[in-house]
């Protein structure tokens, strides 16, 4: 068939069109298409013949199609248009700060230079330990960080030479879909085959399940709270647990107190503290803790005196013993005009005093309530961040000048990241060292995760060669 340039341009311009309103609805054009369907079955199915074929292809091949699913995703319009979605559609979060965790997914995921080979060499001859794929990932994600979720895990698995079928929390389902759509336009762009990354329009617990339980999945990779992982951990797969945590911070005397302050509330309000790194409670020395209350009044902190009013605010974000998803997530002002108080738009964080069982310290409660728990030394205050982390090995926060203090604090609390004497999101590269994961696997002890993670270690032995020692 013949087609002049005239019927070329229409064409183009048609898919365009289609493309464009599918992105702005994260709806599929139709089934299938952009790695979208209907069913979980159908969805499997497509990752599994893809996989068969994209394990056969060579590194600088995925590095291709990362590079360019990176570029897509960090296009500006492409950005906004997530990052405003995520807010809208889940109800939480901060718009600016998403733009930023973005971006981070974006930049700062390894790709195949993650996947390091090992190799030992002797009389005998050569011997490999290399990184091999799993096959078809199931990953399920979560509400909190839903497009970066998708995009880091993406990235890393595709990295990995794996295929990956998504199972979003329910109420991100648009947000999901559309970073799907937008990834693997990306990949087939630049000649990529279809369905490296596939999810379903319609998220169940009953697809979830059908995921776990099929045999065309050979890796369970779950990141949100303690009910998924369990559930991944029972299927019988190998499985990534990515859960909960419930990070204290704990400063001691020796601080820099107004850097703590600031460095405290800078990490409690970021994405209004959805992140499952983000401060949840402050431990503090007696001798410093005015110092720092002061202080972390001056860098945004509203702090609540009343025992009423935080009654009051108990009652309203946890009622009847569950947490009301109506305020997770929230900015600080809005939870405070539901108790009724008018605070000054700077207000990021809401402070008060408690005692160390208060549902405030107990719960992970992900919005920006910080409760503060005066100890009488450093020993206390690390006995306590113990008790308070639950023991999920997660994250911990420590202000300290002290390095017995800082050391007695990393062996005792046993948490996946440790950060000393900064926020909590330079545990996951934001002005810290090191790579970005938004699959902090503590549970399962991968850490925080990258391609490798998503490989299987193989040896290759060559008997009597390839030595030249
Ligand atoms: P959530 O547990 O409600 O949901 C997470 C995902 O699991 C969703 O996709 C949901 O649909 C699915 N799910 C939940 N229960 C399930 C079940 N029984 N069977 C199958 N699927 C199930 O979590 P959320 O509110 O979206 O996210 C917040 C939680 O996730 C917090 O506890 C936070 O600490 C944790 N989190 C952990 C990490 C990490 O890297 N460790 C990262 C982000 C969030």
């Amino acid at each position: 068939m013949n087609i002049d340039t005239t019927g070329i341009e229409y064409i183009v311009k048609k898919v365009m069109a289609e493309i464009d309103v599918a992105v702005e609805t994260g709806k599929p054009i139709k089934d299938g298409e952009f790695g979208i369907f209907n069913d979980m079955e159908n969805a499997i199915d497509a990752a599994f013949t893809a996989q068969k074929s994209f394990m056969r292809t060579s590194l600088a091949f995925r590095s291709k199609l990362i590079a360019a699913m990176r570029a897509e995703m960090l296009k500006k319009e492409n950005m906004e248009t997530i990052c405003a979605l995520a807010v809208e559609e889940t109800g939480m979060g901060n718009y600016q700060h998403k733009l930023l965790k973005h971006e981070l997914a974006c930049n700062k995921t390894p790709g195949v230079e993650d996947l390091v080979a090992e190799a030992m060499t002797g009389d005998d001859g050569l011997t490999l330990i290399e990184q091999s794929p799993f096959g078809v990932i199931g990953a399920v994600s979560p509400s909190t960080n839903p497009s970066e979720t998708v995009i880091n895990n993406s990235i890393g698995m595709l990295a990995g030479g794996n295929t990956v079928v998504f199972a979003p929390h329910p109420s991100a389902k648009k947000v999901s879909a559309l970073c799907v759509k937008l990834l693997n336009k990306a990949i087939m762009e630049v000649g990529g085959p279809a369905n490296l990354i596939v999810t379903t329009y319609e998220p169940t617990i009953e697809s979830a399940n059908t995921m776990f339980t099929s045999d065309k999945i050979t890796m369970l990779c779950a990141t949100g709270g303690p009910g998924v992982v369990k559930s991944v951990l029972k299927s019988g797969k190998k499985a990534i647990g990515a859960g909960a945590g419930n990070p204290p911070a704990l400063v001691d005397e020796t601080a820099d107190i107004e850097k703590a302050g600031k460095d405290i509330i800078d990490g409690c309000c970021f994405d209004n503290n959805l992140p499952c790194i983000a401060e949840k409670e402050v431990i503090v020395v007696e001798q410093v803790a005015d110092y720092l209350i002061f202080n972390m009044k001056k860098n945004g902190a509203y702090e609540l005196t009343d025992p009423k009013k935080i009654q009051e605010l108990a009652d309203t974000v946890y009622p009847n013993g569950r947490l009301s998803r109506d305020f997770v997530g929230r900015d600080a002002c809005v939870i405070l005009k539901a108790i009724g108080i008018e605070a000054d738009p700077s207000v990021r964080v809401i402070i008060m005093e408690t005692a160390k069982d208060h549902l405030f310290a107990v719960e992970e409660l992900m919005m920006p309530i910080l409760p503060i728990i005066r100890v009488k030394d450093v020993a206390e205050g690390i006995d306590l961040a113990c008790e308070l982390e639950h023991g999920n090995r997660h994250t911990a926060i420590m202000h300290s000048t002290n390095v017995n203090n800082l050391t007695e604090m990393a062996k005792r609390v046993q948490t996946t990241i440790f950060v000393k004497n900064g926020p909590s999101y330079a545990g996951i590269g934001v002005g810290g060292e090191g790579y970005t994961t938004f699959t902090i696997a503590g549970p399962t002890g991968e850490g925080l995760t990258s391609a490798r993670s998503f490989t299987r270690k193989r040896r290759c032995v060559l008997v009597g060669g390839f030595t030249i020692k």
